[in-house]
């Protein structure tokens, strides 16, 4: 599951359109990069489809169902944000269960979850820890492990390297794209960075100006990209 499917999807801030009426398939379990120059409305698209902003017009399914007006919460969607937002005075553990706290589960499936999402993130040593005795790194990790127990059926991602320092977005690179090998949880991740696109994506979606310029794989895009603004952003030699 995790299949996302947008129709003609608008967006307008008043009298400016910044989407104009848009179509995407996103698959199951399918990573896929949202590239394109500051401005293009990358953010937006990733809002409109966490119902973090509402559509002006158009139709957002996620596996199969209607969701255009649902709220953010029954989406089933992890938004990991930029900024790390933990709590500094509760441990890792209780950061990872706070959802699921608020879920109302019970503390035995609280644990059990918080110790599988640990595992898979290498935190299991840390969970006693309070974030300001971990590394960036580390804190980014405890961001995701907060959205893994969850169990959503696809993860958003904006931009959540670019307050990381070069040596290290290399590495949460790594962490990230092994994750979705261990999860096969569709991941949505936007970044105006080619590098990321190129190394990160099953389909990168190529957005100009709120527009879709051209979707494919990352080989795909470099041998056949259809004008010189996406080969400029592919970096291939058109
Ligand atoms: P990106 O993430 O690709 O840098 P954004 O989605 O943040 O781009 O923004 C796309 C366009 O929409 C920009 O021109 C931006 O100024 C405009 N925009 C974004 N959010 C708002 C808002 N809440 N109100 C008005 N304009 C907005
Ligand atoms: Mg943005």
């Amino acid at each position: 599951m995790g299949n996302i499917t947008l129709e003609k999807v608008q967006k307008k801030f008043g009298e400016t359109e910044v989407i104009p009426p848009l179509d995407l398939a996103i698959e199951d379990g399918e990573f896929v990069v949202f590239v394109g120059p500051s401005g293009c409305g990358k953010s937006t698209l990733l809002r409109l489809i966490a119902g973090l902003e509402d559509v002006s017009s158009g139709e957002i399914r996620i596996d199969g169902k209607p969701a255009t007006d649902l709220p953010p919460a029954k989406r089933g969607l992890a938004m990991v944000f930029q900024s790390y937002a933990l709590y500094p005075h509760m441990s890792v553990r209780k950061n990872i269960a706070f959802p699921l706290k608020m879920a109302g589960l019970n503390a035995e499936e609280q644990n059990k979850r918080v110790e599988r999402a640990a595992a898979v993130l290498n935190l299991t040593d840390y969970l006693d820890r309070r974030p300001g005795q971990l590394s960036g790194g580390q804190r980014q990790r405890v961001a995701i492990g907060r959205s893994i127990v969850r169990e959503p059926a696809a993860f958003l991602f904006d931009e959540p390297l670019s307050n990381l320092d070069a040596a290290l977005r290399v590495g949460m690179r790594l962490e990230i794209t092994e994750l979705h090998e261990r999860l096969k949880t569709t991941m949505i991740y936007v970044t105006h960075d080619q590098v990321e696109a190129m190394t990160m994506a099953d389909k990168i979606v190529v957005l100009r100006a709120g527009h879709v310029e051209q979707v494919g794989s990352p080989l795909e895009l470099y041998r056949n990209p259809r004008n010189l603004f996406v080969a400029g952003f592919i970096g291939s030699p058109k």
